[in-house]
């Protein structure tokens, strides 16, 4: 039973998880503990001091408030910025965060920042892009930005890494392997030309494999690999889904239950017409906790006592109603969005998305609680 609806986070599963992920990895490998957006959406705080328990070297955000925040929260691990912004320098300063350098313009703001306060050997990421086109300086600009790291005495050049676009595409392996030698073939290049000027240059370490890459690629592991979906129980594929197990279990009571008479409709713009007797079961949640409108039309389906309901009309914002008529139950009985048998994978897919999405996706005023 539950009073509200409540985000139930088992840290022994993002334990199993980590040993799962741990199992595919050579003992010296790092592990980038990926906890942008909350987390994925769990809770910050409490999952990062349970990663940091288990051993993590490295954990990685996407915005500088979020290591600010796991700063707030005592972690004390170095802690990797993927996607930095200017504007945001001197928090990251600030939190001692390790910038990734994803362009060359980034790169030398970030220098004349680092030299206006007189700071050396800062540690920062450079960030190749080898082929999903998002963030990434191009295989051409080598020169440029080895001129720039050259020119100064600010920058310690942790690691050079790249993220893959398909890791979980079993038909995209071809395009997987073509970006692993590209960013070979860019590393290769990047120090020797480092090296041909400054033979002290000491070899950064390498990086390109998410959790994906991780259970299909673990050969491409390198020095270390940066995991996010796979600690909170999801392998972008149902043979990894079952060595893992789900971390984050949404619940909410049913509030109230109605019989509606065929003809009747229920929720905003007749979304649902009764086509014969049926009973729904109002739900405390909405699009505004995160169960976007595309759930609704039944393209949800939530679990009461263990039987399918699906979720009928429109979601409101704070409220949805599924159809409870072939399941005994009254208000008070717990409604289960997703558990660790009926996963967020599943959820998501009846509405054509994805764990990440739903994950990240749960607003801050559903409660969060620690199995114990
Ligand atoms: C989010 C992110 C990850 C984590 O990916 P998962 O698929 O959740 O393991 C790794 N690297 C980068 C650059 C990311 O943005």
């Amino acid at each position: 039973m539950v009073q509200e609806p409540t985000l139930f986070i088992d840290l022994n599963a993002l334990a199993d998880n980590y040993g799962v992920l741990k199992q595919k990895l050579n003992a010296d490998t790092k592990f980038l503990a990926v906890v942008k957006a909350s987390s994925y959406g769990h809770a910050t705080a409490p999952v990062a001091q349970k990663l940091v328990d288990l051993g993590v070297d490295y954990f990685g955000v996407a915005y500088a408030s979020e290591g600010a925040e796991l700063r707030g929260a005592g972690i004390k691990a170095p802690i990797l910025l993927l996607h930095p912004i200017a504007a945001h320098f001197e928090q990251i300063l600030e939190h001692n965060l390790e910038p990734s350098l994803y362009s060359v313009s980034l790169m030398r703001q970030w220098i004349d920042f680092l030299e206006s306060k007189n700071i050396k050997d800062y540690p920062v990421h450079l960030k190749f892009n080898s082929g999903l086109n998002r963030l990434g300086v191009a295989f051409e600009e080598i020169t440029e930005v080895v001129s720039a790291i050259q020119g100064t005495d600010c920058l310690n050049i942790c690691s050079v890494f790249s993220h893959l676009g398909a890791s979980d595409d079993p038909d995209a392996e071809e395009f997987t392997r073509d970006q692993i030698k590209r960013y070979d073939s860019f590393y290769a290049t990047f120090t020797q030309k480092m090296r041909d000027n400054n033979p002290q240059f000491k070899h950064p370490w390498r990086h390109i494999c998410n959790t994906s890459g991780v259970l299909n690629y673990p050969e491409a592991q390198y020095d270390m690999v940066r995991c996010g979906i796979g600690l909170y129980g999801y392998g972008n594929d149902p043979k990894y889904d079952r060595l893992l197990r789900p971390v984050a279990q949404l619940k909410a009571p049913i509030l109230q239950i109605h019989q509606v008479a065929t003809g009747q409709s229920v929720g905003y713009n007749h979304g649902f017409i009764a086509q014969q007797p049926t009973v729904i079961a109002s739900l405390p949640l909405g699009h505004a906790d995160g169960l976007h409108r595309i759930f609704g039309k039944e393209n949800g389906c939530v679990w009461i006592h263990d039987q399918p309901a699906h979720i009928l009309g429109n979601v409101c914002m704070d409220m949805l109603m599924v159809d409870v008529t072939n399941i005994s139950c009254k208000p008070g009985d717990t409604a289960v969005i997703f558990d660790q048998q009926h996963g967020a994978q599943d959820f998501a897919e009846g509405a054509g998305t994805i764990s990440y999405e739903l994950l990240t996706g749960l607003s801050k005023r559903i409660k969060r609680s620690i199995v114990p």
